[in-house]
């Protein structure tokens, strides 16, 4: 679809900056205005771009304002381990239909995917137009150059499963596949809290915990693609057992999993009358039922929440004194339980970082809430399909 390196950095430029006139995009990317107007012409022909209206004269002749086309479309897909989310965005990555429901991704690959197509389907129709790429969040390690989930701790079936030629040949574009974290940060990092911060970390707490790291306005990943596992960060020897199957990780303490299972047993010790309430009714209790029992003012749900918040503070505080990032956003399910987390969060680590490493940095709740990871999968999407193929 694309065709020069030129191509790939005039789209991305409209992408991430909005219409500009040919001569503005000529001193962006640095190139003769002849050129730009070649390329124009061409992604024009291909239907990538399109003209808008005139820009504000400058002094001479009105110029007419090039955009990316708007019947382009993206579909993005966020897989959680009890949810799948997905959206058809525009070209910019604006949301145009989003549809979330719960989903095990336990059942495996096929009956999620299938899931995951009969959704985009429907939400397509309320969205029409021509479609250019996808991307998708997986809960899990992810070999982004692979497009597909290895080794995955909670996705049994999904082990090298190639998510990736699956949703290409379904959907006829190219397809990009990232760990949900990383999309998430890259959907803060663009259109949501961190929108002017090229170095942050994004910390998911949903059913388990993981770190999205952008370093100079990229995903960092690392060699294999497990940049951020930091759910799996041991701290005690002798700690309680994870569903990875080692004991004493940051997951086995905190994280949706473990409040769920802590806030049965509080139900059961006759610690809390609120979540014992709950747990006779329905004979389990949730993360967000721990939360809910909380905001009420539940003594044993808001020690619970204390505790796990300042497990994770800890982590948190050697991350920011390694990494020295510019924000620390703090997002997924779990971060629903809002401020008292935040505050903890907040406590651990300005308590025990340098204050040159926390002088100037927020540790804010994210702003996007459940569409991070739908808005982060489609910005992948387009960089893969604004990207020269070899
Ligand atoms: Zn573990």
């Amino acid at each position: 679809m694309v065709e020069t390196r030129h191509q790939t950095r005039l789209l991305t430029l409209l992408r991430d900056e909005g219409p500009m006139s040919r001569v503005e995009l000529g001193e962006r990317l640095e190139l003769p205005r002849a050129r730009v107007g070649a390329e124009v012409t061409r992604l024009a022909e291909v239907g990538l771009v399109e003209t808008a209206g005139p820009s504000a004269s400058r002094g001479g002749r009105r110029s007419t304002l090039v955009r990316l086309a708007g019947d382009l479309r993206v579909l993005s897909v966020d897989v959680g381990a009890t949810s799948v989310g997905v959206a058809v965005t525009d070209a910019s990555c604006e949301v145009l239909a989003h549809a979330v429901e719960d989903c095990d991704v336990r059942q495996g690959p096929h009956p999620v995917l299938r899931r995951v197509a009969e959704l985009a389907a429907k939400i397509r129709d309320e969205a029409p137009g021509r479609l250019v790429a996808a991307g998708i969040g997986l809960p899990g390690p992810v070999s982004f150059a692979e497009g597909m989930a290895v080794a995955p701790p909670i996705m049994p079936g999904w082990d090298r499963f190639n998510v990736r030629d699956h949703l290409g040949g379904l959907w006829g574009c190219p397809v990009a596949v990232d760990n949900d974290v990383n999309a998430m940060a890259l959907g803060e990092r663009h259109a949501g809290v961190a929108r002017s911060t090229d170095d942050l970390m994004f910390v998911k707490i949903g059913t388990g915990i993981g770190c999205g790291i952008v370093l100079g306005g990229k995903v960092y990943r690392g060699v294999a693609g497990t940049a951020g596992d930091i759910g799996h960060i041991r701290l005690d020897d002798f700690g309680p057992t994870c569903a990875c199957g080692e004991v004493g990780c940051l997951e086995a303490y905190f994280g949706g999993a473990a409040l769920a299972r802590d806030g049965l047993a509080l139900a059961r010790s006759g610690r809390s009358a609120h979540l014992a309430e709950v747990a006779t009714e329905r004979g389990a209790v949730t993360a967000r039922d721990v939360g809910r029992a909380a905001a009420a003012g539940d003594f044993g749900a808001v020690n619970l929440i204390r505790d796990g918040g300042r497990r994770l503070g800890q982590v948190v505080a050697s991350l920011v004194s390694f990494l020295n990032p510019g924000m620390v956003v703090i997002g997924g399910g779990v971060a629903q339980l809002g401020h008292q987390l935040l505050a903890e969060v907040r406590g651990a680590v300005y308590r025990r970082s340098l204050p040159l490493a926390t002088g100037n940095l927020p540790i804010v709740l994210s702003e996007l809430g459940e569409t991070a990871g739908v808005i982060g999968a489609a910005w992948s999407a387009t960089d893969r399909a604004f990207t020269l193929s070899s």
